[in-house]
């Protein structure tokens, strides 16, 4: 069994890969670039395109290093029935808890304003800026990996968790959970609006003009799931209404960010290049997965972290 890897994981991380595959009497093929994989693979390890699946009949199990598949379940051609995908989350959610806990601080206690000032050299002790978290109101859009860590964090600063998410169920560290057809009774509610959803056809555009105009006036919104849940132009139109007070974004509906988007001029916007939930150590977290689950899957057992192509998560 040939299984090819392209998940660029440190060189340790490599070797331990090897050793496993070989032992296990799999033929293991690092590559840096995808169209290197020149022999007919039935495992892969890294992110692909569809064009490299319908390139490789041979696949049988897809391991990804994202969490995120909307490349693969919402490209042109369907995802095939008969392979395996795989993703990689829990490996982003603590990186992601932060970085949406970093941005919240960052509008609750005023810093624009006070970052501002300092960049002019200018004292000016107006502490109607520096205000808290505790109290406020968080609307968490998705609770898996992500949305957990975020609602666990967001709990710590006595901020109260209203969690939205597909199916119904309670989530330990969430005051109140409500389905994904209850979220316009919530986000009248929301302080703070914060996105951890995955990109399927379900969740494009959720965040429309009429949802952005449902939240009260002075609102945050957060995103670090994927840009295009929210309508971006939308999002634009209400941070410049001051109806969304401000938004903290690592994603976006294009990315890279093109250079004449709004969202780089606007002061009230904060703007992270799509490393909301990563660390240096990403690719060799998912490597752990993709061990475990190529244990898993040479004695025939269920993988973790199976995608359902079309529910597209
Ligand atoms: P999970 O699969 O663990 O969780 C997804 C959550 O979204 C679940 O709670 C699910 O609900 C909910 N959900 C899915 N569809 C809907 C819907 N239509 N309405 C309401 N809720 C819905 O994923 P992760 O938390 O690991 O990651 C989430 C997404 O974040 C990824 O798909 C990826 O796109 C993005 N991401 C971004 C990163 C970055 O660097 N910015 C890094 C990692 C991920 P339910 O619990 O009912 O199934």
């Amino acid at each position: 069994m040939i299984v090819s890897i392209s998940a660029p994981v440190s060189a340790a991380m490599r070797e331990r890969i090897r050793q496993t595959l070989e032992a296990a009497g799999a033929v293991p093929c690092f590559v840096d670039r995808l169209r290197d994989v020149r022999e007919a693979p039935v495992v892969h390890f890294g992110d692909v395109t569809i064009d490299f699946v319908y390139a490789h009949p041979s696949l049988r199990w897809i391991q990804t290093t994202s969490a995120g598949v909307d490349r693969l379940t919402l490209a042109d051609r369907p995802f095939p029935r008969e392979i395996l995908l795989t993703n990689a989350s829990g490996v982003f959610g603590v990186a992601g808890g932060e970085h949406i806990l970093a941005m919240m601080l960052h509008f609750a206690r005023g810093f624009s304003f006070y970052l501002a000032n300092q960049r002019r050299g200018e004292w000016v002790r107006d502490i109607s800026h520096a205000r808290l978290l505790k109290g406020q109101t968080l609307v968490l859009l998705g609770l898996g990996d992500l949305g957990r860590e975020v609602a666990r964090r967001a709990r710590a600063f006595d901020m109260r968790v209203i969690g939205v998410k597909r199916t119904p169920g309670e989530v330990e560290g969430v005051d109140r959970v409500v389905t994904s057809d209850r979220l316009d009774d919530v986000l009248p509610l929301a302080d703070h609006l914060a996105i951890t959803l995955p990109l399927t056809k379900e969740t494009h555009h959720l965040l429309n003009a009429r949802r952005l105009g449902l939240l009260p006036r002075g609102a945050y919104v957060y995103n670090i799931g994927r840009g295009a849940v929210i309508d971006q132009a939308a999002l634009v139109d209400a941070l410049m209404s001051g109806h969304v007070a401000g938004a903290g974004l690592d994603v976006f509906e294009e990315e890279p960010l093109p250079a004449d988007s709004p969202l780089w001029r606007m002061e009230n916007v904060l703007i992270t290049p799509h490393i909301g939930a990563d660390t240096p150590w990403d690719f060799d977290a998912a490597a752990e997965i993709f061990l475990d689950n190529f244990a898993r899957y040479t004695r025939g057992e269920t993988l973790r972290n199976v995608v359902d192509p079309s529910l597209g998560y």
